[in-house]
């Protein structure tokens, strides 16, 4: 019952499965000492019956006062104990889950983050765990449990009455038939929320995220009718889904609490024909109360145990995904980086085909080609962002895909056009290149990036907050921070994503002297987007279609007749000679 594929199916760790056989088990005791207090109790009324009936002589008060107090004390703990199995031990899982989650996605490949959006990856660390512990908690112990001992309880009441016991009990299989049957359109349902809910957090981000440009572009009102829509839409689904869910679980709940009606139509005929005593038939009714209690907490949670499917298989999407593994002990012989005959494809389609070149350990190389032939994917492969399934990247010699990322990083600088910064300091905000850096080193990388004089003009200096992601800086002070940052952590390779085009005049040349410093004697590889740099690069590889199309230096490349690079050069020029007048 509790093998590896309901392990899978409700995300459990080893330790979870076990809590949910201990809350099993003491739900199987509680339910089966509540109704051993329905024994007392029938007892009790029998010998009362017993003194109307045969006029014998009512026992002492002793005994049940005994077997109640037993009963309440017995009853007590149970309960404690079932209450520490279902709930004191689940939010310990909560914190295991949580913690293999993190730890998971830290060994991810790094790029595994760019393919699910974040919105999505909260939901899953937040969302999706908190669904399945309350279904930990409120669901998987009680249903089973309650199995075990209506099957117990079943099993002792057919052997006492199997005609009452039939009466009594029907109900309960044609109920988890019925429930049964409808799991596949109430799954699909919980699927289209899910997707629906999603949608509605994707939708806030954006909108957030992009708060600048609805503005500037006056589409505030396009933007919240697309997200008002979306969330009616969430609403739909959620009313639709929870209806459907309501219809088959109260038909459930009615069909099993039928079997009242039955019992006591089954229990009068059996009486009137005289084939049971009253006492059988009010013992029926007493037990009838208790035997489908510990079903109606379950059923009114099944919708969310079907919706903690959906949140499990997300969640163990991340758990089956392969991480990056690797070495600790990277030890290259210089960092030249090799790409050797290197094959790559996101999702199966594929991006980089055959891709041999080498970027030498004190030169420039540049990545050039029209938008979608592969310069980005080069230049993160390169740090092991994704793994290659065909071919070899070398860095001084040594097989990156051997090497722990983490291990691997250390060697890289990355300058790309997304910039990350954090709601913190711009002191901070460099520190983070090299972790436990001095503020004077700080400030002297700062310093080499052209930082310092946009730095001296905010109010509190270095120790002014930036705001969320940098928000109240201009673009050429977000990527000189990045500079800053790369150049505080002085790796021997720079990946840098040329993304000065966006830039004014003044800030560019900031920005190139800020470069020309960190690049100096490093491995480069730069995606290029300007003749300029382009022409300052020791080696160009052009791609093409996710293939090589030229390689050479600049002067080489040029002088070829009819070559790509040398007609995206001229194109460029005569880009260059336009203007407004
Ligand atoms: P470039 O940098 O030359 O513009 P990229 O390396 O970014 O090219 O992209 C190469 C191809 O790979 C493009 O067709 C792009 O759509 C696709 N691609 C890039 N990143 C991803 C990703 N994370 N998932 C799926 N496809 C991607």
């Amino acid at each position: 019952m509790f093998g590896k594929e309901f392990q899978r199916k409700y995300a459990l760790t080893d330790q979870g499965i076990k809590n949910t056989k201990s809350a099993t088990l003491w739900t199987v005791i509680t339910n089966l000492i509540v109704m051993g207090g329905m024994g007392i109790l029938y007892m009790l009324m029998d010998k009362y019956v017993a003194t109307l009936t045969d006029g014998a002589g009512l026992p002492g008060p002793w005994l049940f006062i005994l077997m109640v107090l037993g009963f309440v004390i017995l009853s007590l703990l149970t309960h404690l104990q079932q209450y520490r199995a279902t709930y004191g031990l689940v939010y310990g899982e909560v914190k295991n889950v949580r913690i293999s989650l993190a730890e998971r996605m830290r060994k991810l490949p790094l790029g595994y983050f760019g393919k699910r959006d974040l919105a999505d990856l909260t939901e899953t660390i937040m969302g999706d765990v908190n669904r399945l512990e309350h279904v930990w908690s409120h669901c998987l112990g009680y249903l089973y449990g309650s199995f075990i001992s209506t099957a117990i309880v079943g099993v002792m009441l057919l052997a006492f009455d199997w005609r009452l016991a039939i009466a009594c009990l029907w109900g309960v299989p044609v109920a988890f038939i019925l429930l049964f049957g409808s799991r596949k359109i109430n799954k699909r349902n919980s699927e289209i929320t899910k997707e629906a809910g999603i949608a509605v957090s994707d939708g806030i981000q954006e909108t957030l995220e992009n708060i600048r440009e609805i503005r500037a572009t006056n589409q505030e009102e396009s933007f919240l009718k697309k997200l008002d829509d979306k969330i009616d839409y969430h609403e739909k689904t959620m009313l639709s889904g929870e209806l459907s869910c309501g219809i088959f679980v109260n038909a459930a709940s009615v069909i099993m609490r039928l079997g009242v009606a039955t019992t006591i139509l089954t229990g009068a005929s059996l009486i009137i024909s005289g084939k049971v005593e009253f006492m059988v038939l009010f013992m029926f009714l007493l037990v009838i109360t208790r035997v489908y209690a510990p079903f109606d907490q379950a059923l009114a949670l099944i919708a969310e145990m079907l919706m903690s499917q959906i949140s499990a298989s997300r969640l163990m999407e991340i758990h089956d995904t392969k991480t990056a593994e690797g070495t600790n002990v990277f030890r290259p012989q210089g960092h030249d980086i090799v790409f050797d005959d290197v094959s790559f494809a996101y999702d199966g389609e594929k991006v980089l085909k055959h891709v041999s070149f080498m970027a030498k350990e004190g030169e420039v190389t540049a990545l050039v080609g029209p938008s979608g032939s592969g310069k980005s994917t080069c230049a993160r492969l390169s740090a092991r962002l994704w793994d290659i399934p065909e071919g070899r990247i070398k860095v001084g010699g040594v097989d990156i895909n051997t090497v722990d990322p983490e291990v691997l990083l250390t060697d890289y600088s990355m300058v790309f056009q997304d910039v990350v910064l954090f709601d913190d300091t711009v002191m901070e905000n460099i520190r983070l290149g090299k972790h436990g850096a001095t503020d004077e080193e700080v400030k002297a990388a700062a310093k080499a990036a052209n930082c310092d004089e946009f730095v001296e003009k905010l109010p509190q200096g270095y120790n002014t907050p930036i705001g969320e992601n940098g928000a109240k800086l201009s673009g050429g002070e977000r990527q000189r921070i990045s500079i800053a940052r790369a150049l505080l952590k002085n790796a021997p390779i720079v990946l840098l994503d040329e993304a000065t085009a966006s830039l004014d005049v003044e800030n560019e040349t900031k920005v190139q002297g800020a470069l020309s410093r960190l690049l100096s004697g490093k491995t480069v590889l730069v995606i290029a987007h300007r003749m300029r740099t382009v022409e300052a690069a020791d080696k160009i590889v052009v791609l093409k279609d996710g293939s090589i199309a030229e390689e050479g230096s600049p002067s080489e490349l040029m002088a070829k007749e009819k070559g790509i690079f040398k007609h995206m050069a001229e194109l460029q020029s005569e880009s260059a000679g336009w203007s407004i007048a």
